[in-house]
Parts: C-alpha cells; sequence; structure tokens
C-alpha cells in the first residue's frame, strides 16, 4: 500500500452529528445516499438513521424541488449523522439547502454554470462554513443544452482515445469551476470525477490527485446491480486507494443503499484504511471434501455475529486438510467434518459437537471470548492458532477417512 496522498481537509457535520473530516490524513469515510424522496419526511429520516446505524458516515439526499429543502428543516433534527443536500440544475436549491442547516453542497458543473449562481452559492456556504464537493462525473460533464457544443465535446470523446478526451474534458471543466471558487477565497471543496467505467474512473482520480490538492470523493456511476456492480465499484476504487488516492467513498448500487455502506465499509477494513468494527468472519468455499451444509452454516454464522461488535477473527472451515492453514490468525474457528464440527478458540479446542450444534456452540464461545476480551482477560489475535489435525478415524468420524485418503501428507502438515 503506498502512503496516502496529503490533502487539504475538510469538515462535514456539526456539534449534533459530529463532525466528520475529509482528507488532511483522516480515516476514509463511507458515503451513501437515500433512495426515497426526500419531501417524505418519516421515510427519508427512517432511511437515514437505518444507514447511520449501519456505519454511513455521510448521507445525501436529493432535493430536486423546493418541497425537499423545505422538509430538510424536519429531517436534520431527527437524523445523528452529517447530511448532503444533492443539488442539479436548479441553485436556489442549493441556497434553501443551506438555509435549512444541511451539513454540505454539491455542485455538479455540467448542469449549474453560470457564474454568478455559483458564486451565490459558494458565499452562501462560506458565510455558514460549510463545503462543496463539486462532481464532475462522466455522465454530466458532456454539454446538453448546447447541442453543437455538445456534438464537438461528444466527438472529441469518441475520437482517438476516449479516456484521453473524456479526461481532458473533466479536468477543464473542473479548472474552470474552481477558478470561480478560488476567486471567492474559498478552498473547502471536494472533487469527484465518477464514471461507469472502472478504468475511466482510475485514469480520472489518478490525473486529478496531480493537480488538485482537494479531498478525492471515489465512486463508480450507475454501477449497476449489487451483484456486479460490486466488482465494478471495488475494481476501480481499490486500485486508487492502495495508491493513497481517495479520501471519502461512495459504492453505488441500484439495491437498497444498506448493501452501499456495508460493503465500502469492509473495502476499508480489507485494505486496513478503518479499524474493523464487528466480526471479520473468514470461510472455505468448499470443496468436495465438504460433508457439512457449510452455505447455510456460513450465512447463518453471519447474521448470529452482527450481534457482536468486538473485531474478533472467526473462521468457518469445511475440513480439516486444508482448514487449519487457511485458518491460521483466526481467535475464533471451526472446522467441520463428517456432520461434524470442531470448535477452537485461539488455538485451543473447547468443543465437537453434531452440525446441528455448530451455529449455537459457535455462538457461545464468540460471545464467552468477547467477553474475555471486553474484561482484558484475552486479546485479539494474540494467539495463534496452533492447529493439530483431528485423528482423521476418531473425532470427525469415518467419513474423513474417505476425505484424507487422498490428502494424507496435508494432516501432518496443520499450521506450517
Ligand atoms: S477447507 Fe476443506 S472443504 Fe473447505 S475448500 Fe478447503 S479443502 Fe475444501
Amino acid at each position: 500500500m503506498n502512503p496516502r496522498r496529503v490533502t487539504r481537509q475538510i469538515k462535514v457535520g456539526d456539534s449534533r452529528t459530529g463532525i466528520v473530516a475529509i482528507g488532511g490524513g483522516a480515516p476514509v469515510s463511507v458515503q451513501t445516499m437515500t433512495a426515497g424522496y426526500t419531501h417524505e419526511i418519516d421515510k427519508c429520516v427512517a432511511e437515514i438513521n437505518r444507514m447511520a446505524a449501519a456505519g454511513a458516515d455521510i448521507v445525501r439526499v436529493a432535493v430536486p424541488e423546493k418541497k425537499d429543502t423545505e422538509a430538510l428543516k424536519e429531517i436534520l433534527p431527527q437524523t445523528q449523522v452529517p447530511i448532503v443536500a444533492d443539488v442539479h440544475f436548479h441553485f436556489q436549491r442549493a441556497l434553501e439547502a443551506v438555509e435549512a442547516g444541511v451539513h454540505k453542497i454539491r455542485l455538479n458543473p455540467g448542469n449549474i454554470q453560470d457564474r454568478a449562481q455559483v458564486i451565490d452559492v459558494i458565499q452562501a456556504c462560506k458565510a455558514k462554513g460549510l463545503p462543496i464537493r463539486v462532481g464532475v462525473n462522466e455522465g454530466s460533464i458532456i454539454e446538453r443544452r448546447d447541442k453543437q457544443k455538445r456534438m464537438k465535446e461528444l466527438g472529441q470523446v469518441f475520437s482517438e482515445s476516449k479516456n484521453g478526451y473524456l479526461l481532458a474534458i473533466m479536468i477543464t471543466k473542473l479548472e474552470e469551476y474552481l477558478d470561480i471558487f478560488y476567486e471567492q477565497d474559498f478552498y473547502d471543496v471536494a472533487i469527484s470525477a465518477k464514471s461507469v467505467d472502472p478504468m475511466i474512473v482510475v485514469d480520472a482520480y489518478t490525473e486529478i490527485s496531480k493537480r488538485f490538492d482537494h479531498p478525492l470523493h471515489l465512486g463508480v456511476t450507475h454501477a449497476g446491480p449489487k451483484e456486479t456492480g460490486c466488482i465494478r465499484s471495488i475494481a476501480a476504487l481499490s486500485g486508487l486507494l492502495c495508491n493513497g488516492i481517495g479520501d471519502t467513498i461512495r459504492i453505488s448500487y441500484a439495491n437498497d443503499p444498506i448493501y452501499e455502506v456495508q460493503d465500502g465499509l469492509e473495502l476499508c477494513y480489507c485494505l486496513g484504511l478503518r479499524t474493523r468494527k464487528g466480526v471479520d468472519l473468514i470461510a472455505c468455499p468448499t470443496c468436495g471434501r465438504i460433508q457439512v451444509d457449510l452455505f447455510t452454516l456460513v450465512q447463518d454464522v453471519r447474521k448470529a455475529l452482527d450481534a457482536i461488535e468486538t473485531p474478533i477473527k472467526v473462521a468457518v472451515m469445511g475440513c480439516i486438510v486444508n482448514g487449519p492453514g487457511e485458518a491460521e490468525g483466526a481467535d475464533i474457528a471451526v472446522f467441520a467434518g463428517d456432520r461434524r464440527g470442531i470448535i477452537y478458540v485461539q488455538g485451543e479446542k473447547v468443543a465437537n459437537v453434531p452440525e446441528e450444534q455448530i451455529l449455537e456452540k459457535l455462538m457461545e464461545h464468540c460471545r464467552e471470548f468477547e467477553g474475555r476480551v471486553l474484561r482484558g482477560e484475552a486479546k485479539l489475535g494474540e494467539k495463534k492458532v496452533e492447529i493439530i489435525p483431528p485423528d482423521p478415524i476418531g473425532e470427525l468420524g469415518s467419513g474423513y477417512e474417505k476425505i484424507a485418503a487422498g490428502r494424507v501428507e496435508t494432516l501432518t502438515v496443520g499450521k506450517s
């Protein structure tokens, strides 16, 4: 992992919501956006609070109509997370959102272009100490109203190198737009440059990171359903983050935004950019050696572990052939065999139970171990898993003989 790029820091929030710092060495924050109408106040509040409970650091809401910015006045006191107003086309919505007490404004140079209007928004934000995100996203950066200009720009985009021309447009528009901010002595700006194409996202943010020191809001726009959008988003964001680029992220799915929060946090945890909250669950993919219903077990374990906030590392492994080596470093591990499971806590075998009792017993030991950690009697990751594979004929039953038949050499390996 490369060192994090040094950026200016902006701050989003207030004393009621808490302040979320973006850039300047702050942990990478995770954002999402409500899917419902902002003017449906009760639903909007419920959605925001559900995302905050799932771990969202910042939530964005769309404010296309005046009734949406009016709703903000009632929404904000009922929510505990900084709120960003997403403004397109109508600069008045930005002014109304600022007046309503929102914590940040998102502007799009593609559809709020009038210099005087932009200055009005900048001055309103400046007066209240609010930051602004400038988003030069692919979908809106191409001129729409001026057809001739649009044709010219599109012609550039689709000739020769698509990425090259698109990047040129993004950066040119960004420079032009930011000049207005700088003239107003306003620097509390975050930048986004999203595209549906992960490679354009990588190129755009890499290029922008060389030219501007503003914090970067990473994302892949209209990434699609969760199943494929996940890959599309992670393909772009993980490379950038590993190169030290990116200060706040939004994963976007055509699905419940809660998944955006969960996956965004998991990405940060996996890359060591955030301190994990909750259990780190690993599990084997299963293979022809499996002798329990591991997929169901893993899903049941995952749901049950939601109740545990301590970052215990738990491994659910399908067998003892490769399981012990692959579960190394887990605080708690279960190895399944012939319709049974053997449970280890920090290397010590604590149970050998039939398949139907694995979940209950595993959770019992997770809770017991968490209690010991919280009381200071045990430390996470303190003891490596030192697992001697069970006797293949004994503990895991005669079925294991079939498993072991072709893999006898691995039985003696255990922990390498
Ligand atoms: S742990 Fe065992 S069952 Fe799971 S994938 Fe590895 S060898 Fe197969």
